[in-house]
Formats: C-alpha cells, structure tokens, sequence
C-alpha cells in the first residue's frame, strides 16, 4: 500500500470541487477526481494533471447505487484504502422553490444528491476509509442550511427554499449523527461552508473564487489527529447549526 495520501472528491469535474482536488493535489496527495460525465471529467484530470497534480478519473454519480460501488471498487483496486472523502457533489434543483408551490419531485431530486448521495458514498468508502491512519470526511455543507441563521431577522440566507436549504440542514443534521456513531474510531467527520461562491450552481453570481471556497474543505480534509468532528465550519470558524 502507498505511503502517500489518497483522496477522493465527489462532483470534482468543475467550481468548488475542482478546486479541492487542485489543492489536495498541490499536498502531493493522490486524488480522485469523481464525476458522471466521462468527457467533463477527462477535461478536469487533464487540466489538473497538467498543473502538477497526481490525479486519476473516478466514474461516479452519487444518486446511483452500482456506480458509487463501481468508484469503491477502483479505489480499492487503485489504493487499498482512502484517506480523506470530500462529499462536494451537489445540486440547487430548479425553481419554483417556495414550500406554497414546490414540486415535491424537485425537493425528491435535490434529497437524493446533497443528503443520500452523501451516505450512499461514504457507507461505500467506509471500509476503505477504516483503513487509513488518519481518515477524513468532508461534508459540503452551506451557511443556508444554518437554521439558526435562517431565522435571524436580517441575516442572509439566501431565497426562500424548500428543497436546496432544508438539504443541508438535513445534510448537517445527518453529518452529527455520522459523528455520535464514528466517535470511538480515528475518522474526523464535519461539514464545510464555502460561502457564496461563482460557479455554474448559481450562474456565477457569487462573490467568493472557487479557490477561495475551496479553502475550509481543504482546512478540514487536512486535520490533525486531535481536529474536532461533528462540525460546521466555514473560514471564520464554528457556524451556529
Ligand atoms: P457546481 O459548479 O455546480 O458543481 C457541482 C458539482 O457537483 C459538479 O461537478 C456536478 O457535476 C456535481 N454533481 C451534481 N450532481 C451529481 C451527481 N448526481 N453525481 C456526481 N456529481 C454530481 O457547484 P459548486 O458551487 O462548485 O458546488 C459544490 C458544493 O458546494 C455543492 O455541494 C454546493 O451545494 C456547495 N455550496 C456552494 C456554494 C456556492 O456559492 N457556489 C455555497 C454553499 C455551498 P456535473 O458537472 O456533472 O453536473
């Protein structure tokens, strides 16, 4: 088994996840590149490969059963165990998002990606995972998934949303209960909050650099033995729940 440190990144073919693999790769760690698009995700190992990076393409779409133990099964192949899962793959779904006229399939959709998606990949990978000296769990979280700050009168929470807010607190909600269970073992699990961020999620609107969102979850994936776990983090520290 390698000595180096292996990584995978979900939804890692472009914005924030591309930029997480940048910078893991810039450790020297070795990273998979997860994406369901072959074409998408040839591009990204290329132009990462390209900028010093050892990374390889993982097939992967976090809503399907067979191709998330197909990703498990080339990890485990590839590697013999994983290091460090960033959890990054994630949707808004489209609008009408207000809870008076949602379609309930719209909020079906986004569930399946940012809360199943998440567990369906990190039960796969936990036996890899278990593997590792030091493993770590990366969960892509939001600060509009803070239901604290969702209802703070003058707080910015973003639209108003049955589907892409209430999955993260629903991700978040998930996350601490992967906590409580993996408290006794060596794996570190906590959530991170890019912040408004340009990317095609929000038809680059935001404000932040991929690079720069990319930043908690590298701070996160990055951990020492001692890190703290069951957290919600972005740059500035500890976000109320
Ligand atoms: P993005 O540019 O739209 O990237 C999303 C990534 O997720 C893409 O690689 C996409 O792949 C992938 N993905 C979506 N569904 C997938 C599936 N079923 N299986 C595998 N991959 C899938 O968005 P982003 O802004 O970088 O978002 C990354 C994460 O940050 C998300 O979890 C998002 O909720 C979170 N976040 C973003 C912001 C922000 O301001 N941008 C703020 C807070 C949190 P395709 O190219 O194939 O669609």
């Amino acid at each position: 088994m390698s000595d180096r440190t292996i990584a995978l990144v979900t939804g890692a073919n472009k914005g924030i996840g591309y930029e997480i693999a940048a910078g893991l790769g810039a450790l020297g760690w070795q990273v998979g590149v997860g994406a369901r698009d072959e074409e998408r995700r040839e591009a990204a190992v290329a132009k990462l490969r390209a900028g010093g990076a050892d990374v390889f393409g993982v097939p992967l779409d976090v809503t399907d059963d067979a191709s998330v133990t197909a990703a498990a099964r080339l990890i485990e192949d590839r590697a013999g165990r994983l290091d460090v899962l960033v959890n990054n793959a994630g949707i808004t779904g489209i609008a009408p998002q207000e809870p008076t006229v949602v379609d309930p399939a719209i909020i079906r959709t986004v569930v399946e990606t940012n809360v199943i998606g998440v567990i369906r990949v990190t039960n796969a990978l936990l036996p890899l995972l278990r593997r590792s000296a030091s493993p770590r769990i990366v969960n892509m979280s939001s600060t509009v998934g803070s239901i604290t700050r969702q209802t703070t009168p003058g707080a910015e929470t973003g639209p108003i949303a049955a589907a892409y807010s209430p999955s993260k607190s629903f991700l978040n909600a998930v996350t601490v209960q992967y906590a409580k269970e993996l408290r006794d073992t060596n794996i570190l699990i906590n959530l991170a909050c890019p912040g408004y961020t340009a990317t095609d999620l929000n038809g680059f609107s935001g404000v932040r650099t991929p690079e720069q969102g990319a930043a908690i979850a590298i701070r996160l994936a990055t951990l020492p033995d001692d890190g703290p776990t069951g957290g919600y983090f972005d740059d500035d520290g500890e976000i109320p729940w």
